[in-house]
């Protein structure tokens, strides 16, 4: 196997529309580079073999953090490490900072982005899953101008988004934590910082002591990170017996080199069970 990736050109882009324009020049054999963390991978192994990287790391404005609205605003190129020792991140979508010391480890952090992550959409990845939890939505900039798209609308299959193949992932957008929000998360993996066997990333809302708009995102049981919509039902119906029950329909999580699917199936039982857990405690 080669560790060595195949020749390729080499374009910094300035400005998101430069980026664009450079995308559209070369199609098919254009690759974004952000952190690296993956491609990089890829590239040596070869199962990508791109023409021309544009290096998305010059580009200004695309790696700050910040109260937009109800929305916390995340750059594309903010690396996750930047992301971890933000305060606003801290206190407006904790769910991401309970997610961020699970990836990998402290150098993939130094240089990985958010952007990145949500646009390679690895099924077994932590952020797409909160991202998805959190009912956010991806600002996607192209040759005709900038769109929203929803966390809901977003993974279409394994490693493929709506992102289209001229288009650039800009910003992504979390519904700021009200004070009545809980978030819980969980995954199991055989060392920390690898990837997860199976994980779960979760929000609702406390309305006494009931779980209201329950969303519970998994991720490393299919081909995207998976809601379980009869598990959140029962859940918000404060049946929690039946939500792990539930699994049983709502998710099918195929072998992998890891697991069987009938182990990861049993572990998002374990999962659910912590989460609802967290989820039904005080807010830290
Ligand atoms: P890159 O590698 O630069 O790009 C990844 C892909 O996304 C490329 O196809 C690129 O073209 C595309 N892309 C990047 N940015 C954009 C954009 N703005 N718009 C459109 N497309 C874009 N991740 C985890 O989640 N959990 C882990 O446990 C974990 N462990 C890891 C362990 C190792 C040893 C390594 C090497 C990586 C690990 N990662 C893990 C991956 C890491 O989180 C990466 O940072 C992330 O997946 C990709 O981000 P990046 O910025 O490095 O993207």
């Amino acid at each position: 196997m080669s560790v060595k990736p195949a020749p390729f050109a080499y374009a910094k882009a300035r400005s998101v529309e430069d980026a664009i324009k450079l995308l559209c020049e070369h199609g098919d054999g254009a690759k974004l580079l952000a952190g690296g963390q993956s491609l990089m991978a890829t590239l040596n192994m070869r199962l990508s073999q791109p023409n021309i990287l544009i290096d998305l790391n010059g580009i200004p404005g695309l790696d700050g953090i910040a109260l937009n609205g109800g929305d916390v605003a995340i750059g594309a190129l903010v690396r996750h490490a930047a992301a971890a020792k933000s305060d606003v991140i801290a206190k407006h979508a904790p769910l991401v900072a309970l997610a961020l010391p699970h990836i990998g480890h402290p150098a993939i952090r130094n240089r990985g982005t958010i952007g990145g992550s949500i646009a390679f959409a690895d099924p077994a990845a932590e952020l797409p899953a909160c991202f998805l939890a959190l009912g956010g939505e991806a600002e996607i900039a192209g040759r005709n101008g900038a769109r929203r798209v929803k966390a809901d609308d977003f993974f279409r299959g394994l490693y493929e988004t709506a992102i289209g193949p001229d288009e650039i992932l800009t910003v992504i957008r979390l519904p700021s934590a009200t004070p009545d929000m809980r978030f819980g998360f969980a995954e199991l993996s055989r060392r920390h910082g690898d990837y997860a066997l199976t994980g779960l990333a979760a929000s609702a809302r406390a309305e006494g002591a009931s779980l209201k708009d329950v969303r519970l995102a998994y991720f490393g049981v299919g081909l995207t990170p998976i809601r379980a919509n009869g598990a959140e039902a029962a859940l918000a119906a404060g049946k929690f017996d039946d939500a792990v029950a539930a699994l049983a329909f709502d998710l099918d999580p195929p072998d992998d080199i890891q697991e069987t699917g009938a182990v990861k199936r049993h572990l998002a039982g374990v999962l659910l069970r912590r989460v609802a857990t967290q989820l039904r405690g005080a807010r830290a």
